[in-house]
């Protein structure tokens, strides 16, 4: 048992088949869950963040005991893959020792995280160890200056040693999120795939959602994927392929290479149809969809039942019934279509 205090999971948790699994009121069955484990980050990304954030106090934000005991319930419902996000993850003080504790979960088929890179040069391999086989790097430029310009504070190169540390860690698979700017980095796009290729890594390009209030104009700065395709079909001999997580990435293979390249596109395709997973916020908030309103506060049941889980349960399911059909994005509305930032409600 690691020292953080941290013993939920001793005793190894699977799918209850006594249990229902969760399935909304169209239809869909849940077997995802993404969990920001905090709203801080060391990055202030044009697209994310306002440049002055104020963060919630520790004590609006779930424990990491807190965290764990969430995932347990989730996975007991026969969720089988777990994102850890934020804000950014690695930021969290402990953050490896619940990857450590879910990692031990048997019913889990995948633990996965969404990170920026900066802190993988000191937790790469402690990642592979606690059972991360896959990474999500999110990376949007090459170019020092602008991948400052985008994160406002961050050092290219320290990400840089990051990814290259997580490459010889030996991930089964590391893929790389770009997010593209009209006149920022909408350049950039062969530049990163052609270094996805050189490094065997996958590589998606992520179309910028109207999540929270910032100081450019969604609309003016938006890149459509249908752009980015035309670009990278010019260069590459892009296959199509129908391979799916059950989200809204569509994805190509590069004859002759291990990348995949994939689009997520949620301005111009709806992808809602098929969605299969939920969202929890680092202060313990089931958000049902990305692009709704619709939550379920889950830290109050947390914190009013420390030693059962039935409530909590039954908040769950009931909070499930209220899952939208789809999200509700139109970048032409000068408002963003919900007013929290993605590192809120964890990407
Ligand atoms: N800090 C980590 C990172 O950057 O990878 C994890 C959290 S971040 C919120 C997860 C992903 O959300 C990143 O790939 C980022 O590019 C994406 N993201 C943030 N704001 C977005 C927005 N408004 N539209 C689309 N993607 C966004
Ligand atoms: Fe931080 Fe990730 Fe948001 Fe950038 S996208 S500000 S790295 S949480």
């Amino acid at each position: 048992m690691v020292n953080s205090g941290l013993c939920i999971l001793s005793d190894k948790v699977k799918h209850d088949s006594s249990q229902p699994n969760l399935v909304d009121a169209f239809g869909r069955k849940i077997d995802y869950i993404r969990l920001s484990i905090t709203d801080r980050c060391d990055f202030r990304c044009v697209y994310c963040m306002g440049e002055n954030m104020t963060f919630l106090p520790r004590d609006e934000v779930l424990s990491l005991e807190e965290c764990a005991r969430l995932v347990k319930v989730f996975v007991s419902f026969g969720v089988s893959k777990v994102r850890i996000t934020g804000g950014e993850p690695l930021v969290r003080k402990n953050a490896i020792q619940l990857f450590e504790e879910i990692g031990q979960l048997q019913g889990l088929r995948e633990l996965v995280i969404t990170t920026n890179g900066s802190q993988l040069e000191h937790h790469a391999f402690a990642l592979k160890q606690a059972g991360v086989r896959r990474i999500n790097i999110s990376l949007d430029s090459l170019d020092a200056a602008r991948f400052r310009q985008i994160t406002r504070v961050a050092d290219l190169d320290k990400v840089l040693r990051g990814i290259a540390a997580a490459k010889q860690t030996g991930f089964e698979n590391i893929k790389l999120n770009a997010l593209l700017m009209r006149g920022i980095n909408d350049d950039e796009a062969l530049h990163l795939a052609a270094f996805a290729i050189e490094n065997g890594f996958d590589i998606s390009f992520i179309e910028e959602m109207p999540l929270g209030a910032v100081s450019h104009s969604r609309q003016s700065s938006y890149v459509s994927n249908e752009e980015t395709l035309k670009l990278l079909r010019a260069r590459y001999d892009l296959v199509s392929s129908n391979e799916t997580t059950g989200g809204p990435a569509r994805y190509w293979r590069i004859p002759n290479s291990k990348t995949k390249i994939g689009f997520i596109s949620p301005n111009s395709h709806n992808f809602c149809e098929a969605c299969n997973r939920v969202r929890i916020s680092c202060k313990g908030e089931l958000f049902l969809c990305l692009g709704q309103e619709n939550k379920v506060d889950l830290r109050p049941i947390l914190r009013a039942y420390p030693h059962d889980d039935k409530p909590l349960k039954q908040a769950i399911i009931r909070g499930l019934q209220t899952k939208p059909k789809g999200h509700d994005f139109d970048l032409k509305r000068a408002a963003p279509a919900v007013i929290r930032f993605m590192s809120h409600t964890g990407g």
